[in-house]
């Protein structure tokens, strides 16, 4: 198979990470109780793929570009990492793809603050990346484009770029500028540095193609976009697009094709699909559900917020309805992750006013508790991320938080606090020493740890990898669980001595 266009990522990234999405959370941490090659292969196994090298799952982004360069004309596919080297030398470009380049996201660079030690994704990214295969094939005059939801991070590497030699970044939806961009590279003609996708640029629904193999975890798109317009969020920059119900259908059907059975659906707002802004219908939402559900054994959703979990529910029983489509024999628990964000009203209303609605954002903790005890009556399991250290997030918020944390204690969940990292602190390689945490913050992350330990526990034993294939990742994650309960008993003993100082 000759190709001109290679698109590629590291191991982090082509994994399905043994078909549950969340163990992919591994990863953007150091290995904690157990050895860093158990813990990568916990996070990120390697992928099944054909006799070219072709993953039979790979990261959605990805798939959205291979399809528009093929559908374009192009002599272009997704190669796993380890097979790049087979192709490569006669490529003309190789297209790269990230949510997390240099772990400056989120979760990645609050473990990163904390620990002191590079995360996992980091170290995969940079070996992948820093490959002698890249670096030669560079030499000869290969074109390397980097693309993805963060972009942005190169930005703030300069130095990777230079050492790379990465010709073009492509910051939005790339469907439409890539087919331009690979016409250029053919024709020799000069590319450009930095390519930032406008308004004019940004697919239509009809524009966006269909993925041509299956996608990691059976993930499939079925909107873009989200009306809630939080301050820190880029989402909300772009326009929001329903997919209709036959093109969702062609999508499952390449996936079932591949042999995947079980997916995810991704929106930044699953209960929106069909909305009249941020009120939920019904309807949109029961067709939705029947029809992924007559492909998929079990399903899970992207992510959904709060306030229209709440909303389809005390207005249409809607969470009861979608429960009794997906509910069966397969599957019975739904996992999804929720931004929570905090627990304080005056800070919501701050930095994302619309967050609660159609409630007051004065409300926003009774929002987050109702939902949280919907999802916990109907098995639906959320991993609810927050920001902490927000610049101008004070002591009284984090309390508030605190107490959010408190009262979702009987709801089966797991928390998430992110800390807030300004991105002028990446400029400098230690930044991550800079990172220090307050009292509060102290105190809401062993209020979240504790939270987070309890519901586990319950999650592995009544609903996660029941299948005896899956034991041996169990055993792992009981042992984890085992040793940072030790862990942090040793820690917590420490603070009471140096509190009682
Ligand atoms: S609700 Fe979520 S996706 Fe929407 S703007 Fe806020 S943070 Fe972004």
């Amino acid at each position: 198979m000759q190709l001109d266009f290679v698109l590629s990522t590291d191991r982090c990234m082509m994994t399905n990470h043994h078909g549950k999405e969340f163990l992919g959370f591994l990863a953007t941490g150091p290995a904690v109780g157990i050895p860093e090659s158990v813990w990568k292969w916990l996070a990120c196994p390697k992928m099944e793929v054909d006799e070219y090298g072709r993953p039979v799952q790979a990261p959605y982004g990805l798939r959205k570009v291979e399809a528009a360069l093929i559908d374009a004309g192009f002599k272009a596919a997704i190669i796993d990492p380890d097979y790049i080297d087979r192709y490569l030398p006669t490529a003309k470009a190789l297209f790269v793809s990230h949510h997390d380049y240099f772990a400056f996201g989120p979760p990645s660079s609050t473990w990163w603050g904390i620990t002191k030690k590079e995360p996992i994704n980091y170290k995969s990214f940079m070996k992948f990346i820093t490959s002698p295969a890249i670096a030669q094939a560079k030499a000869k005059g290969l074109k390397i484009l980097a693309g993805g939801p963060s972009t942005w991070q190169w930005l703030w590497r300069e130095d990777m770029l230079e050492k790379v030699g990465v010709d073009t970044l492509v910051d939005g939806e790339g469907e439409k500028v890539v087919v331009d961009l690979a016409q250029k590279i053919l024709d020799g003609e000069e590319l450009p540095k930095y390519v930032y996708v406008s308004d004019d640029d940004t697919p239509s629904v009809d524009e966006i193609p269909i993925i041509k193999g299956g996608s990691v975890n059976g993930l499939i798109e079925v909107m873009r976009g989200c009306p809630r317009h939080c301050k820190f969020c880029s989402v909300t920059l772009r326009s929001l697009r329903y997919y209709p119900l036959d093109k969702i259908e062609k999508e499952l059907q390449v996936n079932v094709r591949a042999g995947i059975r079980h997916g995810v659906i991704h929106s930044e707002d699953i209960p929106l699909y069909g909305a009249i802004g941020v009120l939920p219908r019904p309807e949109p939402l029961i067709k939705l559900h029947t029809l992924v559900k007559k492909y998929y054994k079990t399903i899970a959703w992207s992510h959904a917020s709060l306030a229209a979990v709440r909303y389809a529910e005390e207005k249409y029983g809607a969470i009861s309805k979608i429960s009794e489509i997906i509910f069966d024999d397969e599957q019975k628990y739904l996992g999804v992750e929720v931004g929570i964000e905090t627990g304080s009203p005056r800070l919501a209303r701050e930095i994302m006013p619309a967050k609660s609605s159609p409630y007051k954002i004065d409300e926003y903790p009774e929002t987050v508790e109702e939902a949280f005890k919907i999802m916990h009556e109907h098995h639906i399991i959320p991993a609810g991320t927050m920001i902490v250290g927000l610049p101008d997030e004070t002591e009284d918020d984090v309390y508030k938080t605190i107490e959010l944390v408190d009262n979702l204690r009987p709801y089966r969940s797991i928390l998430v606090p992110m800390f807030f990292v300004p991105m002028g602190y990446f400029k400098n390689k230690d930044w991550f020493t800079q990172v220090k945490l307050k009292e509060a913050h102290i105190e809401l992350y062993r209020r979240v740890f504790w939270h987070d330990v309890y519901w586990a526990e319950d999650i592995i034993d009544r609903f996660y990898m029941k299948s005896p294939i899956y034991y041996p990742v169990r055993l792992a994650l009981k042992l984890f669980l085992r040793a940072a309960k030790k862990k942090m008993k040793e820690i917590e003993a420490h603070l009471e001595q140096y509190l009682k100082k």
